[in-house]
């Protein structure tokens, strides 16, 4: 029976490809009708999960990952981003990180990424995740079609809103909506307009306006385009340039995204129980500008391929195939957690982290994981 993978984003995909080079059985099911359903996307910056990603690809497609990058040019000619943080009121450089190599840091768009993961997969499209029937020996996906078929196990890989988490975990699924207001527009510049941003990096840039402090006072979200757009131009007026120019040349009928920060923290003891596993933001969900999201999401392909794999390989009675899918959940929730708790806005959720944190640290240091050893609370 083959392992039903629901959710064609990055980790989906890449469990795919590494299923694939293993002769394993699988099928992917993905809720939208192609790659491009929800726009072009974003770009990600992956770092610390590279080596992660470079072992569960075939060679030839980890050959091709430039084309998935932002600006592949750039990084021919030996550019990569210092990711600068400006003041946006004088345009004053407040910070940036040492230069990685291309082997150390890659920024590549979701889109790009996913099209190259996607080769040589069939994706079966328009197949929405809708229930979920487990026996000792069957897990059997239902599709919002009325569809459904059986496998030995469902990885659910269907991001942060997750409708499998909320099947397995009928009054645990819900995210964290953080209270921070985001807007979200795509600008198609000329080069000559972008040169001046082009000179600052030629990847990525992010800032602050120290003179309205946007930050702290965006608490509120104009309903309209037009409004959201005056709403930026009323920022905008007191930054300095390139930024400033940028941003008042939003064009009138270009649509302006609202986002909506979200967080799910895995609680500690959040294990499924019949043939079934979370993968991904499915699992622990984190705001975006963690930049990280993704990079868990890879390395949590290989935790579970590590595992699970082996016991893929031929049927396995229930009780083997659980324990390995629960060493699997032991060690995602034990890097994913941290990761999140130590962002999170969500109070109750951030004192209870610090109280495991403050409890590992005093009951036995040696058994404290290098995570948490270098992770510094803020408060
Ligand atoms: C603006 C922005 C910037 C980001 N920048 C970074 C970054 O720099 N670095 C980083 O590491 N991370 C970043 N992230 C986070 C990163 O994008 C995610 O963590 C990552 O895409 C998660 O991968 P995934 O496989 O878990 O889910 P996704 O890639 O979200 O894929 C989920 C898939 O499941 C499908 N699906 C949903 N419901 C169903 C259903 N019912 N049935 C079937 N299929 C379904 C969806 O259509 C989708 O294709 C960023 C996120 C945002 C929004």
């Amino acid at each position: 029976m083959p392992v039903l993978i629901i959710g064609a984003g990055i980790s989906g995909l890449l469990l795919a490809q590494r299923l694939r080079q293993e002769a394993i059985p699988f099928r992917v099911f993905e809720r939208d009708a192609d790659l491009t359903t929800r726009g072009a996307g974003w770009g990600l910056t992956l770092h610390w999960s590279l080596p992660a990603l470079r072992s569960l690809l075939p060679d030839h497609l980890t050959q091709r990952l430039p084309e998935a990058y932002v600006d592949r040019t750039a990084v021919t000619k030996g550019a990569s981003s210092s990711f600068p943080f400006f003041d946006l009121s004088t345009g004053e450089l407040k910070a940036k990180t040492p230069q990685a190599s291309e082997s150390q840091r890659i920024r590549v768009s979701r889109e790009g990424l996913r099209h190259l993961l996607a080769t040589d997969i069939n994706i079966e499209w328009e197949k929405s995740l809708a229930g979920a029937v487990f026996e000792p020996d069957s897990a059997t996906a239902v599709f919002e079609d009325g569809s459904s078929i059986k496998g030995s196990l469902i990885v659910a890989c269907d991001g942060a809103q997750s409708p499998a988490r909320r099947i397995l975990f009928p009054s645990q699924w819900e995210t964290y909506k953080i209270p921070v207001r985001m807007l979200g527009v795509k600008l198609l510049l000329s080069p000559d307009q972008m040169q001046s941003i082009h000179e600052k990096d030629t990847f990525f840039l992010q800032g602050t306006a120290s003179s309205n402090d946007s930050f702290v006072y965006i608490s509120e979200i104009p309903d309209t385009n037009e409004e959201k757009r005056q709403f930026i131009h009323t920022l905008a007026k007191t930054w300095a340039e390139p930024f400033r120019t940028l941003a008042l040349n939003i064009p009138v009928d270009e649509d302006i995204k609202h986002l909506t920060p979200q967080d799910f923290v895995p609680p500690r003891d959040l294990r499924t129980s019949g043939r079934a596993v979370l993968m991904g933001d499915a699992f622990h969900a984190m705001a975006m500008y963690r930049g990280e999201g993704a990079n868990h999401a890879i390395v949590d392909v290989v935790d579970f391929v590590d595992r699970a794999i082996p016991l893929l390989r031929e049927p396995q009675d229930f009780n083997t195939l659980r324990g390995a899918l629960d060493d699997y959940e032991d060690a995602v929730i034990k890097r994913a957690r941290p990761a999140i708790c130590l962002l999170t806005l969500n109070l109750p959720v951030f004192e209870e982290y610090l109280m495991e944190y403050e409890a590992a640290k005093y009951r036995a240091p040696t058994m404290v994981n290098k995570t948490q050893q270098n992770a510094k609370p803020y408060i």
